[in-house]
């Protein structure tokens, strides 16, 4: 009656045996009391019935119960000791499902034997017996079909003998027989299913145990994860192998040392401060600290030396506690996470840092400049900033192409770090754009540093075996002094480092308040002059340039001129500039271009016109087109026109530069270069973008006569233009000593007050027939005459 698949789901293979081992472990136990009982109940029989049945008869029930009884004891022997095979586990099954129907027939027969010729008190036995012996059958447990093999039998007997004896009662008890008989066999069967489906229960958790206990075995011993647990002592207990591995101590080590032993190799407190994370010792002695104190703590990172190496940990833990509140220990989860760590530190390294320079970037920059900011203003100490642009980079970088201009960016970055005190932060923060936090003691400090990164950046470079020079302006705000945010320092040195720019090259400026108002009035500035283009505020003046030779007029140089209204006359050195960085200069330039070409156009041959060009305006596309529309417009010969160009247009040259040089000189204009020996002058220019003109800077001339240096400096100019065919022009000639001087060193011409400052245009045809004669006085005459001059 045992069902062999209980519950829904048909009983894998491999549970089969396991579980018809388990049937027999269930029903052997019994088989000493079962074995017992039957012996018991045949030699009751036996003596009952002793003398009114046949002793033959007697004596074979009596053999019929006792042999399998003991058969049924010597097996439960021999299985106790004995491990079954899976074949003899089947021949157990066989041989108790035959012991019980044996011992079912034997009893079967005693009814139909004794009863028929019983009497009343004898019947009584009789029911009785078969009764009771049928309830043995709830001590067969388990097995297939065992309960059956036995009860079916018994209770054949009995209903035949009853029905057989053919009275009322009999037929009624045999009725009765088999009710319960079917209710044994149904719970019976019942019971089996039950504890059969308990035993495969048993064994499916037992299963899933082994499987959990195989998955946590591998993981604890492959994952990266591990599992540590402390005693109440705080020491180690049932250390992992993983455990072991990953803190590269031995188990015997590790077994009863207290948990601080895990951490032996983590960083010691404040041992290395990285950015805004707290020192990773920290947060070991805070582990150490929670576990002491009975806290629970979850994903705490500590970071940890194994044999020399980083590593990351992320460690859990929990205080375990008894029934009864003492406390058992802790247990805890470890993970390490270096890998994760590392990846996360690149990530991070690639989001802080210029990937070229390897200097920290724009974004790591303003965290740090933020919190110099901030340590600045609370402690009270002084940061500076020095922000510079290299001067002269993006001609190299034209030049020699990016491959060259990256490799000098980063032997800039070199000279850089190498010139950084510690402490210092250098970034790189674009283009030829750098950075420098500078924690120091005064303006001093940072101006001494910014000196030293002038002369160290414009030593010369040699990449590829080629040599490049470059220079470096830098502009210095200091925190919190000039101001307490990154937004505002960086701001303010940016108007210092224009400064610096407006100054020349490699020179460096602090940052003052009056810097801000001169932003203000540019700004002013920019609106009026809008207004100014419009209603035609602007105007034009001519200053002559006067031959050495003979005093003729050669030409006139274009000076333009605001008369702000209200406000009156505004230098051009002043609304220039404005006007270059609004990009008005592109109008204002065309209209100069215009004007002054349809005024020389009506000078006398060969009186030249030079006009002023801003490098902005040079570098546009469609520069050479306003000059071409210039000369045509006025009909001026090209060879007429003088185009007054400063040096830094080669600093910035790109390609339209390049081609706009080489159109305007194929147009047969000519290119002046203005302002020489100002700023940073290279002479290697000169053969590389060859000019008509030099005009000599009018502070040389201005010193020339004080100052020995300034004298050798116009000599070497004069005989390099020489050599060159180079025309060469001494601007700001004030004085009859300086033309005399320029003269005898074979200056072409002179430009200055000494002959006139830049008159409106009624006034040129009056200067062009003047100044001859005026000329001759001072180099022609009798000296009373020059005096007089
Ligand atoms: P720059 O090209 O060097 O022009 C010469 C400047 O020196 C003029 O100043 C002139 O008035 C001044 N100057 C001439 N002779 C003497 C002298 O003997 N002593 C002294 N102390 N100064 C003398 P200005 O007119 O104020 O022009 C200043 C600058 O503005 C010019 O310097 C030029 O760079 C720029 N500029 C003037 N007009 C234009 C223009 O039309 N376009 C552009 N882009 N720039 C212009
Ligand atoms: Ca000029
Ligand atoms: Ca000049």
């Amino acid at each position: 009656m045992s069902g062999a698949a209980p519950g829904r789901t048909a009983l894998p293979d491999r549970y089969r045996i396991a579980l018809a081992t388990g049937q027999l472990g269930e029903t052997l136990p019994f088989a000493p009391y079962i074995a017992l009982t039957h012996v018991v109940v045949a030699v009751t029989v036996l003596l009952l019935f002793w003398g009114d049945a046949p002793t033959a008869y007697l004596l074979a029930l009596l053999a019929g119960a006792v042999v399998p009884a003991a058969a049924c004891l010597a097996g439960a022997g021999f299985c106790r000791r004995a491990r079954l095979s899976a074949a003899r586990v089947g021949t157990a099954h066989a041989a108790v499902r035959l012991l019980a129907l044996t011992l079912g027939l034997a009893w079967a027969t005693m009814p139909v034997a004794l009863f028929v010729r019983a009497d009343a008190d004898h019947s009584l036995y009789v029911v009785a017996l078969c009764a009771g012996l049928m309830a043995t059958a709830y001590a067969l447990g388990p097995i297939r079909h065992v309960a059956t093999l036995f009860v079916l039998p018994v209770v054949a007997g009995g209903f035949v003998a009853l029905a057989a004896r053919g009275d009322d009662v009999s037929r009624t008890l045999a009725i009765l027989f088999v009710v319960y008989a079917a209710f044994v066999l149904f719970t019976t069967g019942r019971m089996a299913r039950l504890s059969t489906g308990r035993m495969v229960d048993r064994l499916r958790v037992a299963e899933q145990n082994e499987t959990i206990g195989l998955l946590l075995n591998d993981f604890t011993e492959n994952a990266s994860e591990w599992l540590w647990e402390t005693g109440p002592d705080g020491r180690f207990q049932n250390v992992s192998q993983r455990l072991v591995q990953i803190s590269g101590q031995s188990a015997a080590q590790l077994l009863q040392a207290p948990f601080e032993t895990l951490l032996r190799g983590a960083k010691t407190a404040g041992a290395e401060i990285e950015g805004a994370r707290p020192a990773p010792g920290a947060a070991a002695a805070e582990i150490i600290a929670l576990v002491a104190g009975r806290q629970a703590f979850r994903e705490r990172v500590v970071e940890v030396g194994i044999a020399g190496a980083a590593q990351w940990w992320r460690l859990s833990g929990k205080p375990l506690y008894g029934p009864s509140g003492e406390f058992l220990g802790f247990h805890g989860i470890g993970a390490d996470i270096t890998a994760a760590r590392q990846s996360e530190a690149r990530i991070a390294y690639l989001a802080s840092y210029d990937s070229l320079t390897g200097l920290a970037n724009r974004a790591l920059f303003q965290d740090l400049a933020s919190m110099e900011c901030e340590r600045a203003e609370r402690m009270g100490v002084t940061c500076a900033l020095l922000y510079l642009d290299l001067d002269g980079f993006k001609i190299v970088n034209d030049t020699f192409g990016h491959a060259l201009g990256d490799a000098l960016l980063t032997r800039v970055a070199t000279r850089l770090a190498a010139l950084a005190r510690p402490g210092d932060l250098v970034a790189r923060l674009g283009g030829d754009e750098f950075a420098i936090l500078h924690p120091c003691a005064d303006a001093d400090d940072a101006l001494a540093l910014a000196r030293a990164v002038i002369g160290q950046i414009s030593v010369p470079y040699v990449i590829d075996g080629v040599q490049v020079e470059i220079g470096v302006s830098i502009g210095i705000a200091l925190a919190p002094h000039d101001a307490t945010t990154p937004e505002t320092l960086l701001g303010r040195a940016d108007l210092a480092l224009y400064r610096a720019k407006a100054a020349g090259r490699g020179e460096v400026s602090e940052f003052t308040p009056d810097l801000e108002a001169s932003v203000l009035k540019r700004r002013d500035l920019e609106v009026d002059l809008k207004r100014a283009i419009a209603q035609g505020e602007l105007s034009l003046h001519y200053q002559p340039l006067v031959g050495l030779v003979r005093g003729e007029v050669r030409g006139f140089e274009a000076l333009l001129r605001w008369t702000r209204d209200p406000g009156g006359p505004v230098s051009p050195a002043d609304f220039i500039p404005v006007a270059e960085a609004s990009g008005l200069i592109a109008v204002i330039g065309r209209w100069v271009l215009q004007e002054a070409c349809r005024e020389a156009a009506r000078w006398p041959e060969p009186i030249r016109i030079a006009v002023n060009i801003s490098p902005t305006q040079f570098r546009h596309a469609d520069f050479v087109l306003d000059v071409f529309q210039a000369l045509e417009d006025s009909g001026l010969a090209p060879d007429r026109l003088e185009l007054e160009i400063t040096e830094s247009v080669f600093f910035e040259m790109n390609g339209t530069t390049v081609s706009n040089l080489k159109e305007l000189r194929a147009l047969g204009v000519r290119i002046a270069l203005d302002d020489f020996g100002t700023g940073y002058s290279s002479l290697s220019y000169l053969i590389r973008f060859p000019v008509d003109k030099i005009k000599i800077d009018r502070s040389f001339i201005n010193e020339m006569g004080t100052r020995h240096e300034c004298l050798a400096i116009i000599e070497a100019i004069l005989t390099l233009a020489r050599e060159l065919s180079i025309t060469v022009t001494a601007e700001g000639v004030e004085t009859v000593e300086q033309a005399a001087m320029l003269r005898a060193r074979g200056c072409d011409d002179i430009q200055g007050f000494l002959f006139s400052p830049g008159r409106p245009r009624a006034e040129v045809d009056g200067l062009i027939a003047a100044l001859p004669g005026r000329f001759a006085s001072i180099f022609f005459a009798a000296p009373e005459a020059r005096a007089a001059a």
